[in-house]
């Protein structure tokens, strides 16, 4: 489980860009202009439930920083999902998109809510009162929502249509549309795809094999279950993954067949025939090559750093190490690989999707996974050169390359 600290995540995530910013030398002003976000917009959002009650959730968008293009970034579904939340992943958005060097700026939405709990019917209520609420907020050229956690290509149908009653037939304003609306092909499998290609990178600079190296994944959902099944095409073994309701261990690996339709059948990994049910605070000890956080943040906390014994922790997840874990793996000689990079996957092809939209135009698979191979590759590759040259961490190199773009596009544009 998360930890509570005293710090918010935003002001978690704002000690990794104070690094970047201190190593770059950028002035004061600059800093400030940086760290905050440009614009927030909260909203209530009023659902009947099924029951008959009226509930109202919290509603967030949050316009990080768009001196590079338009505002792109998932929208979440969580009870944690609160304006600091909201605020460190928009923050992390414009990093993101600015190391793998894609036109856009950052954003992140959210709503404060639990949807395991909720009806299909309740969730398309809210969906839809959310999208009405932030629609002058978003538009094709201006902000561009996508999925996140708790929030699928169905959330993305309904916001679309929300919008097209308003606006009309508009596919561009939310990429991780289903196909048949105008998604793009190799969306849904993208970071957990984008994943397995800087997995790939890293054991090759590490001089380690991914061919039988044992691999752990917490969370099994969009990015989890697909950087399961792409790394076991590579050749890694599972030996444990786990969901909201726990884990499942294999010290010979998992076959991920059986797996999939287990929790097709269950509705959860748990309970795999063949395995031993672990909790997700023990997955995360589990001795392994490497172990992929994908679920919620911050669930290496200084408690349980000096447990961990994976030799590299691959972010999938956003923000899932605080900056005190961070310091404790990398004392401890971990490679931490982080989520800006890791996890950029997915909005590369979002990006892809948006193009597509913008031309009505559709990729095949090859052309997708294709590209996606270049972006990834070319980004690893930028922050290898910098980890190497400036003696620094995967983390502080990304985020080196990530702000010092930002901060050269604001001097650029007249803002500094
Ligand atoms: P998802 O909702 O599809 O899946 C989340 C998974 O985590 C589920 O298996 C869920 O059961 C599990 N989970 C939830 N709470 C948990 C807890 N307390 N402990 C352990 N497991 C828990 O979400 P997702 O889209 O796969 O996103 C996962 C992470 O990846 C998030 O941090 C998200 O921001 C990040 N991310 C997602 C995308 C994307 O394309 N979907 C892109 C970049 C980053």
């Amino acid at each position: 489980m998360a930890v509570s600290t005293e710090m918010s995540t935003f002001e978690e995530v704002n000690q990794f860009f104070d690094q970047a910013a201190e190593r770059l030398g950028l002035e004061d002003g600059v800093r400030r202009l940086l760290r905050r976000p440009w614009r927030e917009l909260q909203v209530a959002v009023p659902v009947r439930m099924d029951d008959g009650s009226i509930e109202v959730f919290n509603g967030y968008r949050v316009q990080h920083n768009g001196v590079r293009g338009p505002y792109k970034g998932g929208v979440r579904y969580h009870p944690d999902a609160d304006l600091e939340e909201i605020r460190a992943l928009a923050s992390l958005m414009t990093w993101k998109n600015a190391l793998v060097d894609i036109p856009f700026g950052g954003a992140k939405g959210g709503v404060q809510c639990a949807p395991g709990t909720m009806s299909e019917a309740e969730l398309n209520a809210l969906t839809r009162r959310y999208t009405v609420n932030i629609e002058h907020f978003i538009a094709v050229n201006r902000d561009i929502p996508a999925p996140d956690l708790g929030t699928n290509s169905q959330t993305m149908a309904w916001m679309m249509d929300a919008y097209g009653q308003i606006h009309g037939y508009t596919p561009g304003i939310v990429t991780g549309k289903p196909v048949e609306l105008g998604g793009s092909v190799g969306r849904d499998s993208a970071t957990g795809r984008g994943t397995v290609y800087v997995m790939r990178e890293v054991a090759r600079d590490l001089g380690m094999s991914l061919t039988g190296g044992r691999v752990v994944i917490q969370g099994f959902g969009q990015v989890g279950s697909w950087t399961a099944r792409i790394a076991a095409e590579v050749g890694c073994k599972i030996t444990a993954v786990s969901d909201v309701n726990g884990g499942v261990y294999n010290e010979d690996g998992i076959d991920l067949g059986r797996l999939m339709a287990h929790r097709e059948d269950a509705g959860t990994v748990v309970g795999l025939s063949g395995t031993d049910m672990l909790t997700n605070e023990e997955i995360l000890e589990l001795d392994c090559d490497m172990l992929v956080p994908a679920a919620i943040d911050r669930v290496i906390h200084s408690a349980n750093a000096p447990r961990v014994k994976a030799r590299v922790v691959v972010e999938a997840a956003n923000h899932p190490l605080t900056p005190e874990a961070d310091r404790i793996l990398n004392d401890r000689g971990i490679t931490v690989v982080p989520d800006i990079l890791v996890n950029a996957g997915g909005v590369v092809v979002s990006y892809f999707e948006w193009t597509q939209n913008l031309y009505q135009h559709q990729w095949g698979m090859g052309r997708v996974n294709e590209e996606l191979l270049q972006i990834m590759t070319s980004a690893y590759r930028n922050v290898r050169e910098t980890v190497e040259r400036e003696g620094v961490t995967y983390r502080e190199a990304a985020f080196m390359i990530g702000v010092g773009r930002v901060a050269h596009v604001s001097e650029l544009r007249g803002f500094i």
